[in-house]
Protein backbone atom coordinates (compact mmCIF):
# COMPACT_ATOMS: atom_id res chain seq x y z
CA UNK A 1 0.00 0.00 0.00
CA UNK A 2 1.46 3.83 -0.97
CA UNK A 3 0.47 5.20 2.54
CA UNK A 4 2.02 8.70 1.18
CA UNK A 5 -1.61 8.80 -0.95
CA UNK A 6 -3.46 8.52 1.88
CA UNK A 7 -5.34 11.12 4.09
CA UNK A 8 -4.53 11.89 7.29
CA UNK A 9 -7.88 9.90 8.52
CA UNK A 10 -7.66 7.07 6.83
CA UNK A 11 -4.56 6.52 8.12
CA UNK A 12 -5.63 7.00 11.76
CA UNK A 13 -7.61 4.24 10.86
CA UNK A 14 -4.74 2.15 10.04
CA UNK A 15 -2.91 2.95 13.25
CA UNK A 16 -6.12 1.77 15.15
CA UNK A 17 -6.19 -0.93 13.25
CA UNK A 18 -2.63 -1.55 13.97
CA UNK A 19 -2.30 -2.20 10.71
CA UNK A 20 0.97 0.59 10.00
CA UNK A 21 3.24 2.76 12.82
CA UNK A 22 3.82 5.98 12.34
CA UNK A 23 7.33 5.33 11.96
CA UNK A 24 6.31 3.45 8.65
CA UNK A 25 4.25 6.31 7.41
CA UNK A 26 7.16 8.91 8.02
CA UNK A 27 9.54 6.84 5.82
CA UNK A 28 7.23 6.24 2.98
CA UNK A 29 6.53 10.34 2.55
CA UNK A 30 9.92 10.65 3.13
CA UNK A 31 10.72 8.31 0.23
CA UNK A 32 8.33 9.93 -1.70
CA UNK A 33 9.77 13.54 -0.84
CA UNK A 34 13.25 12.06 -1.92
CA UNK A 35 11.93 11.06 -4.79
CA UNK A 36 9.80 13.79 -6.23
CA UNK A 37 10.64 16.32 -5.32
CA UNK A 38 14.11 17.71 -7.19
CA UNK A 39 11.06 18.05 -10.05
CA UNK A 40 8.29 19.68 -7.79
CA UNK A 41 10.14 21.66 -5.69
CA UNK A 42 7.45 21.83 -3.12
CA UNK A 43 9.76 22.46 -0.02
CA UNK A 44 12.34 25.02 0.87
CA UNK A 45 14.38 23.17 3.49
CA UNK A 46 13.67 19.65 5.02
CA UNK A 47 13.29 19.33 8.91
CA UNK A 48 16.87 18.61 10.17
CA UNK A 49 16.48 15.91 12.07
CA UNK A 50 14.22 14.27 8.87
CA UNK A 51 16.71 12.47 6.66
CA UNK A 52 18.71 10.74 9.26
CA UNK A 53 15.94 9.76 12.11
CA UNK A 54 12.58 7.92 10.57
CA UNK A 55 10.44 9.97 13.06
CA UNK A 56 9.93 12.94 14.89
CA UNK A 57 11.13 12.92 18.53
CA UNK A 58 7.75 13.28 19.87
CA UNK A 59 6.07 10.88 17.72
CA UNK A 60 8.23 8.23 17.74
CA UNK A 61 6.33 5.19 19.45
CA UNK A 62 3.04 7.22 19.90
CA UNK A 63 0.01 4.53 18.99
CA UNK A 64 -3.08 6.82 17.92
CA UNK A 65 -5.42 7.51 20.68
CA UNK A 66 -7.94 10.58 20.58
CA UNK A 67 -6.19 13.77 19.88
CA UNK A 68 -3.22 11.97 19.10
CA UNK A 69 -2.02 12.65 15.13
CA UNK A 70 1.41 11.06 14.40
CA UNK A 71 1.09 12.26 11.05
CA UNK A 72 3.85 13.53 8.78
CA UNK A 73 3.22 17.56 8.04
CA UNK A 74 4.56 20.51 5.88
CA UNK A 75 5.10 23.95 7.46
CA UNK A 76 5.37 26.97 5.28
CA UNK A 77 8.19 28.69 5.64
CA UNK A 78 6.97 31.63 7.79
CA UNK A 79 6.11 29.83 11.11
CA UNK A 80 8.74 29.86 13.48
CA UNK A 81 9.95 26.07 14.80
CA UNK A 82 12.57 26.04 17.78
CA UNK A 83 16.09 25.49 16.25
CA UNK A 84 14.97 25.66 12.65
CA UNK A 85 15.71 27.54 9.89
CA UNK A 86 12.82 29.72 8.86
CA UNK A 87 13.55 32.13 6.16
CA UNK A 88 9.95 33.19 4.80
CA UNK A 89 12.01 32.09 1.33
CA UNK A 90 13.68 35.40 1.50
CA UNK A 91 17.67 36.54 1.38
CA UNK A 92 17.26 38.12 4.00
CA UNK A 93 16.16 35.98 7.03
CA UNK A 94 18.85 33.10 5.68
CA UNK A 95 20.80 31.82 8.75
CA UNK A 96 17.87 32.89 11.46
CA UNK A 97 17.22 30.27 13.70
CA UNK A 98 14.10 30.80 15.51
CA UNK A 99 14.68 30.42 19.45
CA UNK A 100 10.72 29.47 19.89
CA UNK A 101 8.08 27.44 18.53
CA UNK A 102 4.66 29.31 16.98
CA UNK A 103 2.02 28.32 18.35
CA UNK A 104 0.50 26.14 15.89
CA UNK A 105 3.83 24.34 15.49
CA UNK A 106 3.69 23.86 19.23
CA UNK A 107 0.21 22.77 19.09
CA UNK A 108 1.55 20.43 16.08
CA UNK A 109 4.53 18.88 18.04
CA UNK A 110 2.23 17.99 20.96
CA UNK A 111 -0.31 15.79 18.84
CA UNK A 112 2.10 13.75 17.85
CA UNK A 113 2.99 15.97 14.48
CA UNK A 114 5.99 15.23 12.57
CA UNK A 115 6.99 18.21 10.73
CA UNK A 116 8.81 16.81 7.40
CA UNK A 117 10.45 20.15 6.55
CA UNK A 118 9.19 23.97 5.66
CA UNK A 119 7.01 24.36 2.34
CA UNK A 120 8.59 26.79 -0.21
CA UNK A 121 6.68 30.38 -0.44
CA UNK A 122 6.75 33.65 -1.81
CA UNK A 123 8.88 35.55 -0.34
CA UNK A 124 7.20 36.92 2.72
CA UNK A 125 3.70 35.65 1.26
CA UNK A 126 3.91 38.28 -1.35
CA UNK A 127 2.39 36.57 -4.61
CA UNK A 128 0.25 34.41 -5.88
CA UNK A 129 2.69 31.62 -8.01
CA UNK A 130 5.60 31.04 -5.61
CA UNK A 131 8.07 32.44 -8.26
CA UNK A 132 8.83 35.10 -5.98
CA UNK A 133 11.10 32.74 -3.65
CA UNK A 134 14.77 33.26 -3.33
CA UNK A 135 14.93 29.21 -4.11
CA UNK A 136 13.20 29.51 -6.97
CA UNK A 137 9.70 28.28 -7.99
CA UNK A 138 7.89 24.99 -7.34
CA UNK A 139 6.09 23.38 -9.67
CA UNK A 140 2.63 22.81 -9.83
CA UNK A 141 1.94 18.30 -9.96
CA UNK A 142 -1.12 18.77 -12.44
CA UNK A 143 1.27 19.86 -15.15
CA UNK A 144 5.08 20.63 -14.26
CA UNK A 145 4.88 23.82 -16.44
CA UNK A 146 2.48 25.74 -14.40
CA UNK A 147 2.81 27.36 -11.19
CA UNK A 148 1.35 26.11 -8.07
CA UNK A 149 -0.13 28.87 -6.93
CA UNK A 150 0.78 31.03 -3.83
CA UNK A 151 1.99 31.93 -1.80
CA UNK A 152 1.20 28.76 0.21
CA UNK A 153 2.03 27.28 -2.70
CA UNK A 154 5.19 24.96 -1.54
CA UNK A 155 2.46 23.94 1.40
CA UNK A 156 -0.17 23.34 -1.37
CA UNK A 157 2.16 21.21 -4.10
CA UNK A 158 3.49 18.89 -1.00
CA UNK A 159 -0.27 17.82 -0.22
CA UNK A 160 -1.11 17.50 -4.14
CA UNK A 161 1.89 15.51 -4.67
CA UNK A 162 1.59 12.78 -2.39
CA UNK A 163 4.83 14.72 -0.43
CA UNK A 164 3.03 15.33 2.71
CA UNK A 165 -0.34 13.85 4.33
CA UNK A 166 -1.82 17.37 5.00
CA UNK A 167 0.36 21.11 5.75
CA UNK A 168 0.31 24.35 7.38
CA UNK A 169 0.00 27.73 5.17
CA UNK A 170 -0.93 31.26 5.90
CA UNK A 171 -3.94 33.54 4.14
CA UNK A 172 -3.67 37.12 3.89
CA UNK A 173 -5.42 37.67 0.94
CA UNK A 174 -5.68 34.11 -0.33
CA UNK A 175 -3.11 32.03 0.17
CA UNK A 176 -4.26 29.18 1.56
CA UNK A 177 -7.12 28.69 -1.13
CA UNK A 178 -5.87 29.79 -4.00
CA UNK A 179 -3.02 27.64 -4.28
CA UNK A 180 -5.38 24.74 -2.44
CA UNK A 181 -7.20 25.78 -5.82
CA UNK A 182 -4.46 25.59 -8.61
CA UNK A 183 -3.35 22.21 -7.10
CA UNK A 184 -6.16 20.50 -6.81
CA UNK A 185 -7.10 20.38 -2.73
CA UNK A 186 -8.78 21.80 -0.14
CA UNK A 187 -7.76 24.79 1.51
CA UNK A 188 -8.89 26.65 4.72
CA UNK A 189 -8.95 30.17 6.06
CA UNK A 190 -10.61 30.31 9.56
CA UNK A 191 -11.67 33.47 10.73
CA UNK A 192 -9.38 35.74 11.97
CA UNK A 193 -8.75 35.38 15.48
CA UNK A 194 -9.91 31.75 15.75
CA UNK A 195 -5.78 30.42 15.32
CA UNK A 196 -3.14 32.03 16.95
CA UNK A 197 -0.31 34.16 14.96
CA UNK A 198 1.91 33.72 17.46
CA UNK A 199 5.21 32.70 16.04
CA UNK A 200 3.93 33.78 12.11
CA UNK A 201 6.01 36.40 10.64
CA UNK A 202 3.37 38.82 10.12
CA UNK A 203 2.73 40.34 6.56
CA UNK A 204 0.18 42.20 7.47
CA UNK A 205 -1.24 41.74 11.01
CA UNK A 206 -5.09 42.53 10.51
CA UNK A 207 -5.61 40.02 7.56
CA UNK A 208 -2.82 37.36 7.98
CA UNK A 209 -4.44 33.60 9.32
CA UNK A 210 -3.22 29.89 9.26
CA UNK A 211 -5.24 27.50 8.30
CA UNK A 212 -5.03 23.89 6.99
CA UNK A 213 -4.24 22.13 3.09
CA UNK A 214 -5.42 18.93 3.14
CA UNK A 215 -6.63 16.21 0.72
CA UNK A 216 -10.28 16.46 1.65
CA UNK A 217 -12.63 17.80 4.20
CA UNK A 218 -12.67 15.49 6.94
CA UNK A 219 -8.89 16.44 6.84
CA UNK A 220 -9.21 19.98 7.24
CA UNK A 221 -11.62 19.13 10.15
CA UNK A 222 -9.21 16.98 11.69
CA UNK A 223 -6.17 19.77 11.38
CA UNK A 224 -8.52 22.67 12.65
CA UNK A 225 -9.25 20.97 16.00
CA UNK A 226 -5.62 20.67 16.69
CA UNK A 227 -4.81 24.77 15.70
CA UNK A 228 -7.54 26.28 16.47
CA UNK A 229 -8.14 28.26 20.52
CA UNK A 230 -7.23 30.90 22.12
CA UNK A 231 -3.73 31.76 22.82
CA UNK A 232 -2.77 35.08 25.34
CA UNK A 233 0.22 35.56 23.42
CA UNK A 234 -1.35 36.96 20.30
CA UNK A 235 -3.67 40.01 21.08
CA UNK A 236 -6.12 39.49 18.27
CA UNK A 237 -7.16 35.27 19.34
CA UNK A 238 -10.44 34.94 20.51
CA UNK A 239 -11.58 33.59 23.49
CA UNK A 240 -14.10 31.63 22.14
CA UNK A 241 -14.90 28.24 22.88
CA UNK A 242 -13.59 26.36 20.00
CA UNK A 243 -16.23 23.03 18.58
CA UNK A 244 -14.94 19.43 17.51
CA UNK A 245 -14.85 20.52 13.98
CA UNK A 246 -15.37 17.15 13.01
CA UNK A 247 -19.13 16.86 14.24
CA UNK A 248 -19.82 19.88 11.63
CA UNK A 249 -18.66 16.92 8.83
CA UNK A 250 -22.96 15.94 7.96
CA UNK A 251 -23.70 15.02 5.08
CA UNK A 252 -27.02 16.92 4.58
CA UNK A 253 -27.38 20.38 2.91
CA UNK A 254 -31.18 20.57 2.91
CA UNK A 255 -32.70 23.98 3.46
CA UNK A 256 -28.78 25.56 3.67
CA UNK A 257 -29.33 29.22 1.63
CA UNK A 258 -26.29 29.57 -0.85
CA UNK A 259 -25.70 33.49 -2.08
CA UNK A 260 -23.99 33.77 -5.42
CA UNK A 261 -23.08 36.95 -5.87
CA UNK A 262 -23.36 38.26 -9.56
CA UNK A 263 -20.05 40.28 -9.36
CA UNK A 264 -18.38 37.14 -9.02
CA UNK A 265 -18.89 36.38 -13.05
CA UNK A 266 -17.54 39.67 -14.64
CA UNK A 267 -14.55 40.28 -16.68
CA UNK A 268 -11.77 38.23 -16.70
CA UNK A 269 -13.61 34.43 -15.48
CA UNK A 270 -12.49 32.20 -17.33
CA UNK A 271 -15.36 30.83 -19.24
CA UNK A 272 -14.10 26.86 -18.10
CA UNK A 273 -14.25 28.23 -14.71
CA UNK A 274 -17.52 29.71 -14.97
CA UNK A 275 -19.34 26.75 -16.12
CA UNK A 276 -17.69 24.97 -13.48
CA UNK A 277 -19.37 26.91 -10.93
CA UNK A 278 -22.59 26.92 -12.58
CA UNK A 279 -22.07 23.61 -12.83
CA UNK A 280 -21.64 23.04 -8.70
CA UNK A 281 -24.90 25.46 -8.02
CA UNK A 282 -27.28 23.36 -9.87
CA UNK A 283 -25.28 19.99 -7.99
CA UNK A 284 -25.59 22.14 -4.42
CA UNK A 285 -29.35 22.65 -5.80
CA UNK A 286 -29.99 18.68 -6.40
CA UNK A 287 -28.75 17.99 -3.29
CA UNK A 288 -31.57 20.41 -1.33
CA UNK A 289 -29.90 23.72 -0.91
CA UNK A 290 -31.59 26.87 -1.95
CA UNK A 291 -29.34 28.69 -4.26
CA UNK A 292 -29.93 32.08 -5.10
CA UNK A 293 -27.81 35.25 -7.13
CA UNK A 294 -27.03 38.00 -4.76
CA UNK A 295 -24.79 41.05 -5.21
CA UNK A 296 -22.16 42.38 -2.94
CA UNK A 297 -21.89 45.71 -4.46
CA UNK A 298 -18.60 47.00 -3.00
CA UNK A 299 -16.42 43.79 -3.98
CA UNK A 300 -15.32 44.77 -6.96
CA UNK A 301 -13.25 47.64 -5.24
CA UNK A 302 -11.60 44.91 -2.87
CA UNK A 303 -8.42 44.20 -4.48
CA UNK A 304 -7.71 48.10 -4.56
CA UNK A 305 -8.38 48.29 -0.79
CA UNK A 306 -6.69 45.35 -0.45
CA UNK A 307 -3.22 46.00 -1.86
CA UNK A 308 -3.22 49.86 0.43
CA UNK A 309 -4.12 48.11 3.53
CA UNK A 310 -1.87 45.18 3.18
CA UNK A 311 0.86 46.83 1.80
CA UNK A 312 1.10 49.82 4.58
CA UNK A 313 0.92 46.73 7.34
CA UNK A 314 3.74 44.92 5.55
CA UNK A 315 5.90 48.20 4.90
CA UNK A 316 5.89 48.43 8.54
CA UNK A 317 5.84 44.80 9.76
CA UNK A 318 9.91 44.49 7.37
CA UNK A 319 10.90 47.77 9.04
CA UNK A 320 13.04 45.36 11.17
CA UNK A 321 14.70 43.43 8.86
CA UNK A 322 17.58 45.47 8.40
CA UNK A 323 20.66 43.09 9.26
CA UNK A 324 21.30 43.88 13.02
CA UNK A 325 18.64 41.15 14.75
CA UNK A 326 17.64 38.79 12.00
CA UNK A 327 19.30 36.37 9.67
CA UNK A 328 21.79 37.75 6.76
CA UNK A 329 23.76 40.78 6.76
CA UNK A 330 25.90 42.22 4.00
CA UNK A 331 28.56 44.56 5.50
CA UNK A 332 29.20 47.37 3.33
CA UNK A 333 32.25 46.89 1.27
CA UNK A 334 33.46 51.19 1.33
CA UNK A 335 31.76 53.18 3.69
CA UNK A 336 29.76 55.86 1.99
CA UNK A 337 27.76 57.60 4.64
CA UNK A 338 28.45 55.63 7.83
CA UNK A 339 28.70 52.08 8.41
CA UNK A 340 25.56 51.91 10.15
CA UNK A 341 23.50 53.53 7.94
CA UNK A 342 25.05 52.00 4.58
CA UNK A 343 24.84 48.28 6.35
CA UNK A 344 20.92 48.59 6.90
CA UNK A 345 20.83 49.64 3.28
CA UNK A 346 23.19 47.10 1.32
CA UNK A 347 21.55 44.49 3.56
CA UNK A 348 17.43 45.68 2.27
CA UNK A 349 19.19 46.37 -0.93
CA UNK A 350 20.49 42.98 -1.68
CA UNK A 351 18.37 40.96 1.19
CA UNK A 352 14.70 41.53 -0.52
CA UNK A 353 13.62 40.78 -3.92
CA UNK A 354 11.90 42.82 -6.24
CA UNK A 355 8.31 42.45 -4.75
CA UNK A 356 9.51 43.26 -1.41
CA UNK A 357 10.69 45.62 -2.40
CA UNK A 358 7.77 47.03 -4.81
CA UNK A 359 5.45 46.60 -1.41
CA UNK A 360 7.88 48.55 0.93
CA UNK A 361 7.65 51.54 -1.27
CA UNK A 362 3.73 51.26 -1.62
CA UNK A 363 2.95 50.70 1.75
CA UNK A 364 5.43 53.71 2.63
CA UNK A 365 4.22 56.01 0.09
CA UNK A 366 0.46 55.39 0.97
CA UNK A 367 1.22 55.52 4.86
CA UNK A 368 2.87 58.86 4.06
CA UNK A 369 1.89 62.23 5.37
CA UNK A 370 0.09 63.94 2.98
CA UNK A 371 -1.28 60.86 1.37
CA UNK A 372 -2.47 58.80 4.15
CA UNK A 373 -6.05 60.42 3.67
CA UNK A 374 -6.18 59.67 0.25
CA UNK A 375 -5.19 56.43 0.35
CA UNK A 376 -4.80 54.65 3.47
CA UNK A 377 -7.80 55.88 5.02
CA UNK A 378 -9.75 55.42 2.03
CA UNK A 379 -9.02 51.75 1.67
CA UNK A 380 -9.86 51.12 5.45
CA UNK A 381 -13.21 52.50 4.52
CA UNK A 382 -13.75 50.61 1.61
CA UNK A 383 -12.78 47.81 3.16
CA UNK A 384 -15.42 48.59 6.09
CA UNK A 385 -18.20 48.73 3.22
CA UNK A 386 -17.25 45.40 1.78
CA UNK A 387 -17.71 44.07 5.43
CA UNK A 388 -21.00 45.88 5.58
CA UNK A 389 -21.95 44.02 2.00
CA UNK A 390 -21.09 40.74 3.66
CA UNK A 391 -22.89 41.18 7.28
CA UNK A 392 -26.05 41.66 4.96
CA UNK A 393 -25.26 39.21 3.04
CA UNK A 394 -25.09 36.90 6.40
CA UNK A 395 -28.37 37.69 7.38
CA UNK A 396 -30.19 35.98 4.78
CA UNK A 397 -27.72 33.30 3.59
CA UNK A 398 -25.57 30.50 5.60
CA UNK A 399 -22.96 30.43 2.93
CA UNK A 400 -21.52 32.75 -0.16
CA UNK A 401 -20.37 30.58 -3.14
CA UNK A 402 -17.68 31.88 -5.72
CA UNK A 403 -14.88 30.56 -7.96
CA UNK A 404 -11.56 30.53 -5.78
CA UNK A 405 -9.81 32.07 -8.43
CA UNK A 406 -10.91 33.56 -11.55
CA UNK A 407 -8.38 31.19 -13.89
CA UNK A 408 -6.75 28.13 -13.96
CA UNK A 409 -3.36 27.42 -13.18
CA UNK A 410 -1.22 29.68 -15.29
CA UNK A 411 1.95 29.01 -16.81
CA UNK A 412 5.51 29.39 -14.98
CA UNK A 413 6.93 33.28 -15.95
CA UNK A 414 3.33 34.08 -17.68
CA UNK A 415 2.08 36.81 -15.44
CA UNK A 416 6.11 37.66 -13.81
CA UNK A 417 6.53 40.99 -15.90
CA UNK A 418 2.51 42.05 -14.88
CA UNK A 419 2.17 42.56 -11.08
CA UNK A 420 -1.52 44.16 -11.86
CA UNK A 421 -2.68 40.94 -13.74
CA UNK A 422 -0.84 38.67 -10.80
CA UNK A 423 -2.98 40.91 -8.15
CA UNK A 424 -5.89 40.10 -9.90
CA UNK A 425 -5.48 36.43 -9.25
CA UNK A 426 -7.19 37.35 -5.66
CA UNK A 427 -10.41 39.04 -6.64
CA UNK A 428 -12.50 36.61 -5.10
CA UNK A 429 -10.53 35.46 -1.69
CA UNK A 430 -9.83 38.99 -0.24
CA UNK A 431 -12.84 39.90 0.67
CA UNK A 432 -13.23 37.13 2.88
CA UNK A 433 -9.05 38.62 4.68
CA UNK A 434 -10.75 42.06 4.31
CA UNK A 435 -14.25 41.42 6.85
CA UNK A 436 -12.59 38.67 8.54
CA UNK A 437 -14.77 35.82 7.84
CA UNK A 438 -13.43 32.24 7.20
CA UNK A 439 -13.41 30.77 3.97
CA UNK A 440 -12.68 27.28 1.77
CA UNK A 441 -11.69 26.08 -1.23
CA UNK A 442 -12.41 22.70 -2.35
CA UNK A 443 -11.93 20.96 -6.03
CA UNK A 444 -15.27 21.20 -8.15
CA UNK A 445 -14.01 20.18 -11.67
CA UNK A 446 -11.07 20.50 -14.37
CA UNK A 447 -10.30 22.37 -17.10
CA UNK A 448 -9.93 20.79 -20.90
CA UNK A 449 -6.27 21.40 -20.02
CA UNK A 450 -6.85 19.16 -17.30
CA UNK A 451 -6.16 21.72 -14.70
CA UNK A 452 -8.19 21.61 -11.30
CA UNK A 453 -11.31 24.16 -10.62
CA UNK A 454 -11.73 25.58 -7.13
CA UNK A 455 -14.79 26.67 -5.56
CA UNK A 456 -14.60 28.63 -2.58
CA UNK A 457 -17.37 29.06 0.34
CA UNK A 458 -17.57 31.93 2.66
CA UNK A 459 -19.15 31.99 5.97
CA UNK A 460 -19.91 34.29 8.91
CA UNK A 461 -17.06 35.09 11.61
CA UNK A 462 -17.28 31.53 13.33
CA UNK A 463 -18.93 29.48 11.24
CA UNK A 464 -16.47 27.34 10.15
CA UNK A 465 -18.64 24.56 10.67
CA UNK A 466 -21.21 25.57 8.09
CA UNK A 467 -18.26 26.01 5.45
CA UNK A 468 -17.25 22.44 6.37
CA UNK A 469 -21.11 20.85 6.52
CA UNK A 470 -21.46 22.59 2.83
CA UNK A 471 -18.25 21.27 1.70
CA UNK A 472 -18.26 17.87 2.94
CA UNK A 473 -21.59 17.42 1.42
CA UNK A 474 -20.56 18.46 -1.77
CA UNK A 475 -17.66 16.49 -1.60
CA UNK A 476 -19.58 13.01 -0.55
CA UNK A 477 -21.56 13.52 -3.45
CA UNK A 478 -18.96 14.34 -6.21
CA UNK A 479 -15.54 12.66 -7.14
CA UNK A 480 -12.88 15.71 -7.92
CA UNK A 481 -10.90 15.12 -4.53
CA UNK A 482 -10.57 11.40 -5.46
CA UNK A 483 -8.57 12.71 -8.66
CA UNK A 484 -4.38 12.49 -8.34
CA UNK A 485 -1.95 14.01 -10.83
CA UNK A 486 -0.19 11.90 -12.78
CA UNK A 487 3.40 12.27 -11.50
N1 LIG B 1 -1.56 37.09 -3.47
C1 LIG B 1 -1.87 38.02 -2.44
C2 LIG B 1 -0.71 38.96 -2.25
O1 LIG B 1 0.19 38.86 -2.99
C3 LIG B 1 -2.18 37.30 -1.16
C4 LIG B 1 -0.99 36.75 -0.51
C5 LIG B 1 -1.30 36.08 0.77
O2 LIG B 1 -2.45 35.73 1.06
N2 LIG B 1 -0.27 35.92 1.57
O3 LIG B 1 -0.70 39.78 -1.38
Amino acid sequence: MKLHSLTAHQIIDLYREKKTSPQEVFKDVLSRINALDSRVHAYARLYRDAPTSCCHKTAVGVVSTQGNYPIPIAIKDNMCTQGEEITCSSRILKGFYSPYDAHVVKKIKQSGGMILGFANMDEFAFGSSTENSCYGPTYNPWDLSRVPGGSSGGSAASVAADEAIWALGSDTGGSIRQPACFCGIVGLKPTYGRVSRYGLVAFASSLDQIGPLTKDVTDSALLMNIIAGYDERDSTSVNEPVPDYTKALVNDIHGIKVGVPQEAFGQGLDPQVRKAIEATMNQLKKLGANVKKISLPHTPYAVAAYYIVATAEASSNLARFDGVRYGWRQSPTDVRKNALIDMYEETRAKGFGDEAKRRIMLGTYVLSSGYYDAYYLRGQKVRTLIKQDLDNAFKDYDVILTPTAPTTAFKIGEKTFDPLSMYLSDIYTIPANLAGIPAISIPCGFSAQGMPIGMQLMAKAFDEEMLLRVAFTYEQNTEWHTKKPNL
